[in-house]
């Protein structure tokens, strides 16, 4: 089984029940083995920041699927929670991001793996360090010495 890290964020419409129900959502997912789920945390939106303040986690699975069967899962669970993609880096209702696959270095026209966010957004790399404090990400890197050079500080852990 291949060990894979989720993030999630949403900022509409009660974003911390909505992320709270996207996690049940995917522990219930019969082709994901649910492992642990990060603290929750609010964030300031990048880009057009008038909008909600986002909501954020990261949560770790085992799973058989592939790395685009995987993406197609996280799709349709989006699409179940009505996600609107109305512009780039606008409000979602539902954003799930495959952070990382095992140690694989993918990178296809739908999917990169590592995540190009991981490395330099602290909504990411702080709930995953939660989850994973010695993790080395496929590059050699530490997720520690990314913690130490993270730029943006403005999280707030919720629960
Ligand atoms: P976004 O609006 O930032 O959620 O981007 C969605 C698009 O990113 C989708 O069309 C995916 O095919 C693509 N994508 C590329 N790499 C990843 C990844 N690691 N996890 C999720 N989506 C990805």
């Amino acid at each position: 089984m291949a060990q894979v890290f989720i993030a999630l964020g949403a900022n509409l419409s009660d974003p911390l029940t909505t992320l709270q129900q996207a996690v049940t959502t995917l522990q219930e997912h019969p082709a994901l083995r649910a492992v642990a789920v990060s603290s929750f945390y609010r964030s300031k939106p990048m880009g057009p920041q008038n909008q909600p303040d986002y909501v954020n986690a990261v949560a770790q699975f085992e799973t058989d699927l592939s790395p685009l069967a995987l993406l197609d899962t996280m799709q349709n669970i989006e699409q179940q929670y009505g996600r609107q993609r109305l512009q780039h880096w606008g409000p979602r209702t539902l954003d799930l991001d495959i952070l990382l696959y095992d140690q694989r270095v993918i990178q296809e026209p739908r999917l990169t793996i590592p995540h190009p966010g991981l490395t330099v957004r602290d909504f990411v790399l702080v709930p995953l360090a939660e989850l994973a404090p010695h993790l080395i990400l496929p590059d050699g890197r530490s997720i520690n010495a990314l913690l130490a050079s993270m730029i943006d500080h403005d999280l707030i852990k919720i629960t």
